[in-house]
């Protein structure tokens, strides 16, 4: 079996449910956030259980209501942001349809990075469902400029990123690095990537109350070239591995996978989820509910 292709054609779920609770970033409050398996073409779905009738938002990209810093999904009352992380994680361990439980807008935090999700549905498992997956397979180029980002989508026969980030006048060196997107090489290569910030927004950030649950213990900070962080580097060039793991949680935004090679130069959650809104006009899906 070639262990880049995706595992089987057939969609999958999770095999039980599994908890997790921590800090969120930006409220700072203590969060639980729960994964449940869900019925074949369902998708991924999260539910605000904390509100009357716990209603639920779809996560696609035509449900992204805002894109600063994270990407935002509402559909009605049903509003949460920096699902990324969440939804890279069952992107990459093959999950097709769950159910996010979460207790407020915003999901915990964790370490900044993917792991800890990845590990949870590890945990939990993963089980094949009766339905055929929907998979698009690229078949000519597709283009997306905003701002400083450029996005561009070719044919291949896996799903691949290559990534190239930069940051203006910071003191960082260009990171470049090519992978194929499976379980394997997110678990290895992408998921314990933490986000990251330079020293110089913190206090705007701070000021909009965009990161009261931000800590040292959730982000890597960078100011003038230097690092600031409790662990250290969890690898060399961990900005632009935690930028591929933004894109596999924003593309999986589609509803279905991918395969086809992202070159990605300095992306970001706007050009992100415009390429996912792009891409999910061009494969004609319509998501009903
Ligand atoms: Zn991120």
């Amino acid at each position: 079996m070639n262990r880049h292709m995706p595992k089987q054609e057939y969609q999958r779920t999770l095999k039980s449910s599994t908890r997790y609770s921590g800090i969120t970033l930006h409220t700072g409050v203590r969060a639980r956030i729960t994964l449940t398996p869900a019925p074949e073409n369902s998708g991924i779905t999260v539910v605000r259980v904390d509100l009357p009738g716990a209603p639920g938002v779809r996560a696609l990209a035509t449900n992204v209501v805002d894109v600063e810093r994270a990407t935002t999904i509402a559909d009605g009352a049903a509003a949460v942001h920096t699902v990324e992380h969440v939804l890279a994680a069952l992107y990459a361990c093959e999950v097709d349809n769950a159910v996010i439980e979460m207790d407020g807008p915003e999901p915990p935090i964790a370490d900044g990075s993917s792991e800890p999700f990845v590990n949870m549905i590890l945990k939990a498992g993963t089980k094949r469902q009766r339905a055929k997956r929907t998979v698009y397979r690229v078949t000519e180029p597709v283009y997306i400029e905003l701002g400083p980002s450029k996005l561009i989508v070719l044919p291949c026969t896996e799903y691949r990123i290559s990534c190239t980030v930069k940051y203006g006048d910071s003191m960082m060196d260009t990171q470049y690095l090519s992978l194929p997107v499976n379980t394997e090489t997110f678990v290895n290569e992408m998921a314990k990537a933490r986000t990251f910030c330079l020293y110089d927004e913190i206090e705007g950030l701070m000021t909009k109350g965009l990161i009261r649950g931000g800590s040292l213990d959730n982000a890597v900070v960078l100011r003038n070239g230097a690092i600031i962080c409790k662990e250290g580097l969890r690898y060399a060039d961990e900005f632009v591995r935690h930028k591929m793991l933004d894109i596999v949680g924003d593309l999986s935004l589609t509803g279905c996978r991918f395969v086809g090679e992202i070159i990605a130069i300095k992306p970001g959650h706007p050009s992100n989820v415009a390429l996912a809104r792009k891409l999910m006009e061009i494969i004609g899906i319509s998501h009903a509910g």
